[in-house]
């Protein structure tokens, strides 16, 4: 049976130093471990032909399917705050683009397909571990409504990896609206190359931002619109408890989806000064430090428009400052509309922020967990029962004190009935999320013992996170002591 991909690539089709063609490295014994299904469908590819032997081949790189133009992409980046003007796809390779159900371009990326030009001292392999974890993080990101590439299978290449020892190799197929990053601007901006930089900003308008081409300032506009994507995906980040781990300017999407889960992780008890990644070590990418961080980044984009913006660069300064100073409040405005639709407050008010920082406190104090909080004070607003959310508090003194001011203010809000304001409260506030332990759990039962149904498990319950699936309430449980996971690392 012969595997079709619709592709229509055009990124292959920009200039030849916006990446190198390079083909995966066939690997021993690919077997496929997963395929999603609905994703493969939406993006128009037939599942059946994909859960062929040959589908798995392709998953795994070992066969290049017809009409792909497997391609490396350059891109440059801010790691933890230093410029690396060369970095480039090590372990990724672009298979093409396809033009999805809903018209929108997506690209079929293999990631640990083997070395690249880019690769630097790096193998080009992923090893199983991360590749598990990308897929349950970034599925259940989707299914949270967080904008997010997407993960289509998941492969065991039959081959080892060596990392701390051997590991068995795995080959993660990641689907982008682009992998175009603020880095791979830089790379060019870094070179001089400002009509590289122009010919990038034009192929990302027409792809990301159609209803900016023909506008009298394309540039000014490309800027605004990639800090309003970030601006608001950051606030959906802090609202469900996500901490990215390495948001570096070559983790940064100009198309504003979440990408690359290294060392991310959901928090469980809440705590703005979080740190999961074992390399993090001064917590530049701290919980609540995302958004200052998102904005550092976005000023990186900034300096390289900077020659499309104006030609004097005194002029095109202020004006990059002037969109720049547009991300707070726009922030601002969607975190704040998040906060009180967690809290089910449906119009706003003077004091909502307050009020939404008092229970913060609170939680920080009282070491109450985040997601089952606000999960549980959605049940609350249902049955008028708050003892359950305070049960989340180890010190339940300030939640006393709180939940009072909170009903008071429910009390100001339109007539509507407790079991509305439940459901809306529901619809915001996950049930499950996914949970560090749980996730090392799926890790080891995959690695140690080629055991994939607790990973099946674990996607099932996440594919739905706003319904309560009381076959499956331990999923949402916050980890025992011994059971929390304090540090996360790279996929490397
Ligand atoms: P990341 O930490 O995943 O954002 O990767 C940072 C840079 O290191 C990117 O250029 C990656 O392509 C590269 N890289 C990461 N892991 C490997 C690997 N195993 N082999 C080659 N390059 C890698
Ligand atoms: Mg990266």
């Amino acid at each position: 049976m012969t595997v079709h991909f619709p592709f229509q690539n055009s990124y292959a089709a920009l200039p030849d130093n916006f990446f190198a063609r390079v083909a995966p490295t066939p690997v021993a014994a690919p077997r496929l471990i997963k395929l999603n299904r609905p994703l493969a469908e939406e993006l128009g590819l037939d599942p059946k032909e994909l859960e062929t032997a040959e589908g798995a081949d392709i998953l795994a790189g070992k066969t290049v399917p017809a009409g792909a133009e497997p391609i490396a992409m350059a891109y440059a980046g801010h790691q933890f705050g230093h410029f690396v003007p060369q970095l480039g796809d090590g372990r990724a390779i672009l298979l093409g683009e396809v033009v999805d159900r809903n018209g929108i371009r997506r690209d079929i990326q293999l990631k640990g397909s083997g070395p690249t030009p880019f690769s630097r001292r790096g193998d080009g392999r992923a090893a199983l571990g991360p590749v598990l974890r990308e897929y349950i993080v970034s599925e259940a990101m989707h299914a949270m409504g967080i904008p997010t590439t997407r993960s289509l299978a998941a492969v065991v290449t039959g081959e080892p990896v060596y990392r701390e020892g051997a590991l068995p190799g795995a080959v993660l197929t990641r689907i982008a609206s682009s992998h175009i990053r603020v880095g791979t601007f830089q790379y060019f901006a870094a070179r001089g190359n400002v009509e590289a930089v122009r010919q990038l900003a034009d192929h990302v308008i027409a792809r990301h931002y159609p209803e900016i081409i023909g506008s009298e300032r394309p540039y000014h506009a490309l800027l605004d619109a990639v800090i309003a994507r970030q601006a608001r995906l950051i606030a959906q980040w802090l609202l469900i408890g996500f901490i990215h781990g390495v948001m570096n300017t070559d983790n940064t999407s100009v198309a504003g989806e979440t990408i690359d889960y290294g060392p991310c992780a959901f928090m469980d008890a809440y705590d703005p000064k979080q740190v999961f990644s074992s390399i993090d070590e001064f917590g530049r990418y701290a919980f609540a430090n995302q958004p200052r961080i998102g904005l550092w980044n976005l000023t990186r984009l900034a300096e390289c428009l900077l020659p499309l913006l104006d030609e004097d660069k005194e002029t095109a300064i202020k004006q990059a400052e002037a969109a720049l100073d547009g991300f707070a409040e726009q922030f601002t405005s969607a975190h704040q509309a998040g906060l009180r639709r967690k809290l089910g407050l449906a119009t706003e008010r003077e004091g909502d922020r307050e009020l939404a920082q008092a229970l913060f406190d609170v939680m920080t104090a009282g070491q109450a967990d985040f997601t089952r909080t606000f999960r549980r004070l959605s049940d609350a607003a249902g049955s008028g029962d708050t003892s359950e959310v305070r049960a989340m508090f180890a010190e339940p003194a300030g939640f006393d004190e709180w939940a009072p001011r909170w009903r008071l203010r429910l009390a100001e809000e339109r007539e509507t009935s407790p079991a509305a304001r439940q459901a809306a409260m529901c619809a915001v506030n996950p049930a499950f999320i996914p949970r560090n332990h749980r996730i090392e759990a799926v890790i080891a039962a995959a690695v140690r013992d080629d055991d994939f149904a607790p990973f099946e498990e674990l996607i099932t319950v996440l594919a739905k996170p706003y319904e309560d699936q009381p076959a499956f309430a331990a999923y949402a449980e916050p980890p025992q002591p011994e059971e929390r996971v304090l540090q996360t690392f790279c996929g490397t």
